[in-house]
């Protein structure tokens, strides 16, 4: 592979919801299709890439109102792994090389999350999943995106969403929403916007690692922003 961008690592997260498409529940083959073609251009170019996937076109545990949390998040861990295994499987047929590191004993469904092994294999071009969040009910994928992005000494978080970036308001509420072109991390904390949840904001700016919010419908969005492009909306830290 060409070494164009080395020393280039990044994580990029996508909610589960964004991998069904129109559908909102399972999986869209064609959404995924497109998103390992553009991973599979930024990996040619020499960009390491370590992914997460959220749980929400399964299940996520705040939803249940019978079941006691605990039990109702340790069904949505288990709904990322089944993305990771999916999407994984995906990039494979589209001629990437992958790993799945699990934050839960799987047996031998994916290996257990380790720092060195992850390193290792992103170092020689492979697409590391870390599934399973962090492993513990009461925490959701954001907290487990940026806990792996530190661990793996990632650059920058990319969080491909559904929307194209951090508003003041809720664009679907208010049509004179403003777009952020940049703000800091203080900001979304300070204003608690909906950019990730409180806790994994809190651990960015702890840790002084940026985020960039961009669309994952936007063509070839996901390439130029593994590339480094400026997309959406950057979170400075
Ligand atoms: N979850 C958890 N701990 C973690 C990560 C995830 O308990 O460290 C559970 C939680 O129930 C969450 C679900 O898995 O609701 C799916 O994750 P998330 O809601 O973050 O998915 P997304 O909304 O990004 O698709």
């Amino acid at each position: 592979r060409e070494v164009s961008m080395p020393n280039r690592r990044v994580m990029l997260k996508f909610s589960g919801e964004a991998l069904a498409g129109d559908k909102h529940f399972g999986f869209s083959d064609d959404v995924i299709f497109s998103v390992a073609k553009q991973v599979k251009e930024a990996v040619s170019q020499g960009v390491e890439v370590a992914i997460v996937i959220g749980g929400g076109n399964f299940w996520r545990g705040r939803q249940s109102e019978q079941v006691d949390r605990y039990k109702a998040d340790q069904v949505g861990i288990l709904a990322t792994m089944m993305n990771c295994i999916y999407v994984s499987e995906i990039f494979r047929i589209s001629g990437l090389k992958t790993k799945i590191m699990s934050s839960i004993a799987v047996g031998d469904m994916a290996e257990l999350f380790s720092k060195d092994k992850a390193v290792k294999a992103l170092k020689k071009g492979q697409v590391v999943f870390c599934a399973g969040g962090t492993g513990h009910p009461f925490f959701s994928t954001d907290t487990g995106v940026v806990l792996r992005a530190l661990e793996l000494e990632c650059k920058e978080i990319l969080l491909a969403k559904a929307i194209d970036g951090v508003y003041d308001k809720d664009p679907k509420k208010y049509p004179d929403a403003k777009k952020y072109d940049t703000l800091s991390i203080e900001e979304v904390v300070e204003k608690k916007l909906q950019v990730i949840d409180l806790s994994a904001s809190i651990l960015c700016l702890e840790n002084r690692l940026p985020l960039s919010v961009f669309s994952l419908e936007e063509e070839d969005g996901i390439a130029k922003a593994l590339l480094g492009e400026h997309r959406g909306t950057r979170v400075t830290a």
